[in-house]
């Protein structure tokens, strides 16, 4: 039994790295920048119309006063996407549209709402104070960095390089997850329960986590505890797939096949069993450069073992530069008994108080009991040194995505 610093360390050293690949714009959501991205052109690339209204040199108006209007002759109509170069003489004006370029000497729009026209003339009686245009490269200059390698691919992110006319981007690799639930007591959701079965959960529920992580390629099977189909299984997953998750069959049971199998199957145990609750069945293995990990059946043992150590690892191999959940250091609003033996994962819930932050525990802890986690944000961390944990406490604070 190892303890869980030592069993985040021998993950962390056993990552392989999956490569880059070029993708898309529009099919790399998810994925994370594997190359600086330095602006093509600048934003906005010309000088544009903030406002719908009419665009004039401001000189010509310095002198306007309401006793003193001044008269500029409208010329015609600038539209958003008009191409040809215009400029203004002394005392014109055009109509110009959001988003129409700026004809050469144009100095400021007045808005449409603001304007008084008669005929073909624009009566202005003052001085503008806003110039409602957006100048050109006022927001990025052509060359200069806008995001950097790590940057995931957020729907902000696709909209800023789609701005800068980049269709296609170099990201890391995923890996591909083969997802396997083990047990024969396992029935799918929508079918009938037998005597002795229950529902599947993990499969969906882990499936759900990789697919919150924006991973695309997974496959999932749920098989029961017979030897001969679970070698077949875990034999294909290990060929099809960069990263293998088992669900259950990993702890001491006689039907516990699992770290069996993989052995057959070449898989190195690089650790089994860690001292913490829940989760000490947790299984890490490899073979060549695919990780093998095995998760305690129970499915809040599952849930919380996915986030606490697979979540980073598939973190790290996608390329974020921060892998893993946010961390902060929190106080804890009730008095905790620790297990000087084991690290505690305790479900917990953030609450923000007028002066301060704090997070408690929540009821139904067992690693069997899901309903708790629909109501917790965070894992609560408590040390394995600790006797008790006073109200007040600091601890480490894990948050769920
Ligand atoms: P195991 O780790 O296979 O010994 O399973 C531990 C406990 O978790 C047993 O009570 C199983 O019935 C339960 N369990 C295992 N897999 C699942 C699953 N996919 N969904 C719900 N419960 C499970
Ligand atoms: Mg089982």
């Amino acid at each position: 039994m190892i303890s869980v610093e030592k069993a985040r360390r021998l993950i962390r050293r056993n990552l392989p790295s999956l490569g880059i690949e070029a993708r898309q714009l529009d099919d790399c959501l998810g994925f994370v920048l594997a190359e600086d991205i330095l602006a093509p052109i600048s934003l906005p690339l010309f000088s544009n119309a903030a406002m719908d209204g009419y665009v004039f040199r401001t000189r010509d108006i310095q002198k306007a006063a309401k006793e003193n209007p001044v008269l500029l002759k409208i010329k015609g109509t600038i539209k958003a996407g008009d191409q040809g170069a215009r400029s203004l003489r002394p005392f014109e004006a055009y109509r110009i549209m959001t988003g129409a370029p700026i004809p050469s000497q144009g100095g400021a729009v007045l808005p449409k709402e603001e304007a008084h026209v008669k005929a073909n003339f624009l009566l202005t009686e003052g001085p503008v104070s806003r110039k409602h245009i957006h100048f050109a490269g006022e927001e990025i200059k052509k060359g200069t960095r806008v995001l950097k390698k790590g940057h995931p691919v957020s729907p902000a992110t696709v909209g800023l390089l789609a701005a800068l006319g980049i269709d296609k981007v170099w990201v890391f690799r995923q890996p591909r997850i083969g997802l396997i639930a083990t047990g024969s007591e396992l029935v799918q959701p929508g079918n009938a329960l037998l005597r002795g079965t229950i529902y599947d959960s993990n499969a969906g529920m882990l499936g759900a986590a990789l697919q919150n992580m924006g991973i695309r390629r997974v496959r999932m099977k749920t098989v029961s505890d017979r030897r001969a189909v679970l070698t077949k299984t875990l034999r294909r997953a290990l060929r099809e797939s960069d990263t293998v998750i088992i669900a259950g069959g990993v702890s001491v049971g006689e039907y516990d096949l699992v770290k069996d199998i993989l052995n057959d199957l070449n898989v190195r145990t690089i650790f089994w069993q860690v001292s913490q609750k829940p989760g000490k069945p947790l299984f890490f293995g490899k073979a060549g450069g695919k990780l093998v990990f095995g998760l305690p059946g129970n499915p809040a043992a599952a849930f919380i073992c996915f986030y606490e150590y697979i979540f980073p690892a598939l973190h790290s191999m996608m390329g974020f530069s921060k892998p893993g959940l946010r961390r902060e250091l929190l106080a804890i609003a009730t008095d905790i008994k620790a297990d000087e033996r084991r690290t505690l994962f305790l479900k917990g819930r953030l609450r923000k108080g007028l002066k301060r932050k704090e997070v408690m525990p929540l009821g139904h802890q067992g690693s069997h009991m899901i309903s708790s986690l629909c109501q917790a944000d965070c894992l609560i961390v408590v040390p394995a040194w600790k006797r008790v944990i006073r109200k007040n406490e600091k601890l480490a604070v894990h948050f769920l995505p």
